[in-house]
């Protein structure tokens, strides 16, 4: 909570205010969610262990989501201010094709 309202004031002129932020394992595939209804941010209990600078990305993400439901143009513009955002999400989508099937490659390699 303390880290969302540090990066909210630094990057968003403190315009997203979460009420809530907490660690979830129950995220399923996703690395966070917010409810726009009542403002509570989670994040994926898979984002612990992983760099801060990329922490910092999803936490920035579901505070601009605060802000922007969808992600349309107007969500990543908001985004850009923060300068790992594009090596965040590459660090993500490893991290993502990683945890799917590492052993698909494999076995498409064996096909051929
Ligand atoms: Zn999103």
């Amino acid at each position: 909570m303390d880290r969302a309202c540090e990066l909210s004031a630094k990057y968003l002129d403190g315009s997203a205010l979460p009420s809530s932020v907490r660690w979830s394992s129950n995220q399923g595939r996703r690395w966070g969610s917010c409810t726009l209804l009542d403002g509570s941010i989670r994040i994926s209990t898979r984002v612990q262990g992983m760099p801060s600078w990329v922490l910092d990305y999803v936490l920035l993400h579901e505070l601009a989501h605060l802000l922007h439901a969808g992600h349309g143009p107007e969500f990543w513009k908001i985004l850009e201010v923060y300068p790992r955002t594009d090596r965040a999400r590459g660090f993500l989508e490893g991290a993502s094709f990683a945890q799917d099937d590492p052993g698909q490659l494999t076995s498409d390699d064996e096909d051929d």
